[in-house]
């Protein structure tokens, strides 16, 4: 607002004398905080632009994950494909985690876990995945539900274990407070352009992101926070 009035004031070339010393005193106010707001750009990995969606997530400090897998099919040989399909995408990540470094963070597919992923049929419905998280999408999440959309995958796929194991770790990627990646040069699992049928889990620029915003290698809890606040704007 300051820096609005500023730039009226000037344009207009109605700029009072008395004002001037208080207009320069915003000014230097406004460069400082620009200067903070570029400390926080420091903290996210280059290229890396968390959205809405990397506003919330299972929260720092769990170090077992419950999640239960479930695939919906008439046929016995589709659900058991799809669910080892599921499974092999969670044993990749715990993998990842493992190898990056965490301090005991993994998954544990189990039944009747508050997290939940499940595939099944939504007709005529055109995406591959959803996930909503509980009590809120932002913050912390005690629950979730990961959705697969077996039509569309099916309908889209050439290598369809890759497409559901892509799919699946990319929302599994949102609730390790994840955002998008739209614009990223480096291979990320969160792009939404990405050949699903190719990469199937994390690459390392997305266990970078994690690795920051779940503290590993003794990262400060500020820069965590600071991954939280920080958005871009188009
Ligand atoms: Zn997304």
């Amino acid at each position: 607002m300051h820096r609005k009035n500023l730039r009226g004031a000037l344009v207009n070339g109605k700029v009072k004398r008395g004002n001037i010393v208080k207009k320069v005193m915003t000014l230097v106010l406004s460069f400082l905080l620009i200067g903070v707001l570029t400390t926080t750009v420091i903290a996210v990995p280059p290229g890396h632009n968390p959205n809405r969606h990397g506003r919330g997530g299972w929260p720092v400090g769990s170090s077992v994950i419950p999640i239960t897998l479930t695939a919906s099919s008439q046929s016995a040989t589709e659900q058991a494909a799809w669910r080892n399909s599921m499974v092999a995408a969670v044993n990749d990540a715990n993998n990842i985690l493992v190898s990056a470094g965490s301090q005991g963070i993994r998954l544990d597919v189990r039944a009747g876990a508050a997290n939940i992923a499940r595939a099944e049929r939504f007709p005529n419905a055109p995406w591959y995945g959803a996930v909503r998280r509980g009590p809120s999408m932002y913050g912390n999440a005690s629950s979730s539900e990961i959705l697969l959309n077996m039509n569309e995958i099916i309908r889209m796929a050439t290598n369809v274990d890759s497409f559901i194991r892509s799919v699946l770790t990319y929302e599994i990627g949102h609730n390790f407070w994840l955002g998008d990646n739209k614009a990223t040069a480096s291979p990320s699992i969160m792009n939404v352009s990405r050949n699903r049928n190719v990469m199937r889990t994390f690459q390392p620029f997305d266990f970078e992101s994690i690795t920051l915003i779940y503290g590993w290698r003794q990262r400060s809890l500020l820069e965590y926070e600071e991954v939280l606040v920080y958005e871009y704007e188009y």
